[in-house]
Parts: C-alpha cells; structure tokens; sequence
C-alpha cells in the first residue's frame, strides 16, 4: 500500500512587473465603501500557494490555492497535513471528510476548506499518476472532443482599448467573452451610463452570434442590479455573474427570478452544502464554483451530481488543470473560463508564471492529453527569479 510520507507547502510571492489596474478597471466588494485610496487593492492576487504531497515510492502530487495564500499554508502546517500524513491516498473520500470533520468549528468554509482543496488536488494527481491515466479519465473520462473556452478579460477602461481588445481576441474565435463593470452603486447615474456604453460597445464589435458574459466580481448591490437588469437585456447577455456579495444568497435568488438575464455565481462558495443552497433556492442559473476553493475534486464531483439533476450548467470559476479536468469529465460542465497568458496584472495569470502544462486555447477550444498522468502540471523553474518564496 502507498502512503502519504510528507506534505510541503510553498508560498510564492511575485515580485516581477505588473500592469497596475486602474480605478474603474473591475468592481468588487469594497467598492460599495467610500473608501479613500486605492479601490483596487482587493482585486489583486500576486500570491500564489503551491501544495506538494509526496508517497513513500516518492511519486508527487501537486495541488495549489489562490485564496490568501500565506494563511492556508499556516492551516496546512499546523492543522490538515498531519491528519494525511500516514495515509492513503486512494482513500481520498475517507481524506476529505477526515480533515472536515476534524476542523469543522472553524474550517468548513474559507480559509479551511481552501486548504482541504489544496490537499484534495494533491491528492487526485498523485492517483493519476499512481495509476498512470489523466486524472479525467478517472472522473468519467471524455464527454468532449475538445473544451470550448470563452475569453475571460477586458476588464473596464476606455472604450477604445477595451474595443480594440476585443477585436484582437476575436482572432481567436471564441466562444464567448466576459466583460468587467467599472461602476457600481456609488457612481450614480452617470456611472450606469458609463457601464451599459461599453456592453454596447463590446456587442458592436462581437456581434451577437457568440455570448457575452458580464462580471461585476460582487461589486454592486441588490438595489442597483435590480434597476440594471432590464437595461442590460436588449445586449442578450449569457448571464450577469456575482452581482451582490456571496454571502446574500436570498438575494441572488431575487434577481435570477427577474428572469430577464441568467444570474450567474459560486466561485466565492464553499463546500457541498454551500452549492446545494445556490441550487436549491435557484439563486444562479449556471453555478461557477472553483475547483480549488470549493473543496477539491472530491467535493466538486458531488456537486456536479446535484447541478445535474437541477439542470443546472455547471463552468468552474478560472481556467487551470483542476477546473478543465472536471469539465472534460462531465457532460453538464458545457465551457470552461480562460484567462489568456498575459503579463501580471490582477494576478489571476500567475498560474502560467508557477505551472507548466497548462494548455493554450486554439481556435477557441483547448484539449486534454490522454496520455499525461494526472493533473498534466510540473512546477516550472523558469520565472524563479520573479519571486519570493516562503517554505
Ligand atoms: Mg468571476
């Protein structure tokens, strides 16, 4: 029998160049504050957490955090990684409530059920490469030729750079496009304006024979989503994604009963139970829960399960390899996210900087390799000097 010998954590800080955002780049959930200063400062992510659990034969397993990553390591140290050490991990399900359990005064969402992510993804790509086979292939395998992606940036700025943006991405031949609100409740009137003039100039040049899908990352509020929903119809949105923080989930219902645009959410949601409500209460009508915050890959093929019978599309908040196993592996899961390899910027394009193996969108769809065990990630050395690494 393999077993668990040793679970390292590492924290890796950027300290290379970025493209600093601009005030009015993307909403989030400070900005309904009159906060002074810099609006942004909750929108950036430039650390990443990297998770590698090795078995007596020596064969490892990589599994990564986004979310406040110098903490989840903490949590990991301290708290789950002894409860895997000496283990097996094919008993990954027996794993995954272990560590729940254990930690479930303080764990089940957040900061806990991150790292219980981390440690699942680990977890998964050490059976795959256990057993030799992509670790879809041991979730139901290929329900797809190939994944269709849809464009995952232009965030808010001038019209001219958000259109000439959009004309570059084009080439590609997307599926879709996801588009930033700059504005929110706080700027008023002139503020909507300002929003509802870049959908339509992002339809100008799209069209309307590929989805447009709208982020505002929780930055606006009931009140004003409810006077922006009929005036964003006419622009045939895919869906309105986090209009209201993730927490209001009453609310989300509210506005996905309006039934005039496809509310859409779920990458700041934790745990079985935790989409079980969004599904339940019909608070999103496609649910987005990422892979490596919602509870690992154990967790997300029991939600898929759910969404299924609801007839609920299930498309994993982020692109990266957790995320595109789970959608190559079911027929409900239709898209997946992609975030173009750009310079770092919000810091959601830090993965391609960590990771090497992800793959890059062709003509609009990505595909999985059969014959790469696991996840398909290594730990690249190549940007090593970029940042700071905490062990
Ligand atoms: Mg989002």
């Amino acid at each position: 029998m393999t077993k668990i010998k040793s679970v390292r954590t590492r924290v890796w800080n950027w300290k290379g160049p970025t493209v600093p955002p601009t005030g009015n780049f993307c909403t989030n959930a400070s900005d309904t504050l009159w906060t002074k200063g810099d609006a942004m400062s909750s929108f950036r992510f430039h650390q990443w957490l990297t998770v590698e659990i090795e078995t007596d034969d020596g064969t490892i397993g990589i599994g990564n955090a986004a979310l406040a990553p110098s903490v989840v390591k903490k949590a990991i140290d301290d708290w789950y990684a002894p409860l895997v050490i000496g283990e097996d991990p094919f008993d990954y399900a027996y794993l995954w409530e272990k560590m729940y359990r254990r930690t479930h005064a303080w764990g089940r969402k957040g900061i806990g059920m991150t790292a219980i992510s981390a440690i699942d993804l680990a977890i998964w790509d050490l059976m795959g490469k256990l057993v030799d086979k992509p670790v879809f292939k041991l979730l139901g395998g290929r329900t797809k030729e190939k994944i269709p992606v849809y464009y995952s940036k232009l965030y808010a700025g001038s019209i001219e750079s958000m259109q000439a943006e959009a004309e570059e991405a084009k080439k590609n031949g997307y599926q879709g496009y996801k588009t930033r609100f700059g504005y929110g409740p706080k700027d008023g009137m002139k503020g909507m304006r300002e929003n509802l003039k870049r959908v339509e100039a992002m339809r100008e040049v799209l069209g309307y024979d590929v989805d447009l899908m709208l982020e505002c990352y929780m930055g606006w509020n009931l009140d004003y989503t409810k006077r922006m929903l009929p005036k964003l119809e006419k622009f045939e949105p895919r869906w309105l994604e986090e209009p209201v923080i993730a927490d209001d989930v009453a609310g989300y219902a509210e506005l996905n009963a309006m039934g005039s645009v496809p509310i859409s959410g779920g990458e700041h949601e934790f745990s079985i139970i935790g989409c079980k409500e969004l599904i339940e209460k019909k608070a999103v009508s496609v649910l987005q829960y990422d892979t490596n915050r919602v509870g690992g890959i154990t967790a997300a093929q029991k939600i898929n399960a759910i969404a299924e019978a609801h007839q609920i599309p299930v498309i994993p908040h982020a692109g990266q390899m957790h995320n595109y196993h789970l959608t190559m592996a079911n027929a409900n899961c239709p898209i997946s996210e992609y975030f173009p390899v750009f310079d770092v910027e919000v810091g959601n394009e830090l993965f391609y900087y960590i990771f090497e193996g992800d793959p890059e969108a062709v003509d609009g769809f990505l595909d999985l390799d059969d014959n790469i065990p696991g996840l398909g990630i290594t730990i690249s050395d190549k940007h090593l000097h970029n940042f700071d690494i905490e062990e």
